[in-house]
């Protein structure tokens, strides 16, 4: 079953530490081994696993992204959110990790992070942990 994670962002550009809510999600579904599959249903906005112990890690790749893709650039888009629809394509909106023990299998300093390209707004993450139960 999928199961949603929702998000009320506070700033046009953010990055949301989800890893405990889906490590919850995960308990509840009793799956011990097998694959946890994440989906961003958004345009402008995206997934990504980095550090989350300093989150000076999260601001300075906020930062580098709105270098390589200023808010505003001659987009032939309308909506004054091209800036945030290429950051989307460009970290992605999906991410699989793998679940081992009942646990999501991270590295020490990974956390999962939902990322904000054009808000506030409010958001939803798709989760589906399929696998063995025991
Ligand atoms: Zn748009």
């Amino acid at each position: 079953m999928i199961k949603n994670i929702n998000i009320k962002t506070k700033s046009r550009s953010e990055f949301v530490d989800i890893t405990s809510d889906i490590s919850k999600i995960l308990d509840e579904s009793g799956v011990q081994s097998g694959l946890c599959y994440l989906y961003v249903p958004h345009t402008t906005a995206g997934i990504t696993i980095n550090e989350g112990a300093d989150p000076s890690v999260a601001r300075d790749i906020q930062f580098t992204l709105s270098r390589l893709v200023p808010h505003q650039n001659n987009y032939a888009h309308l909506e004054g959110n091209s800036d945030a629809h290429i950051k989307s394509s460009l970290v992605g909106v999906s991410k699989s990790v793998l679940i081992e023990g009942g646990k999501l299998f991270l590295g020490t300093w990974q956390s999962i992070f939902f990322c904000e390209f054009d808000g506030p707004r409010h958001r939803r993450v798709a989760v589906r942990s399929a696998g063995d139960p025991a």
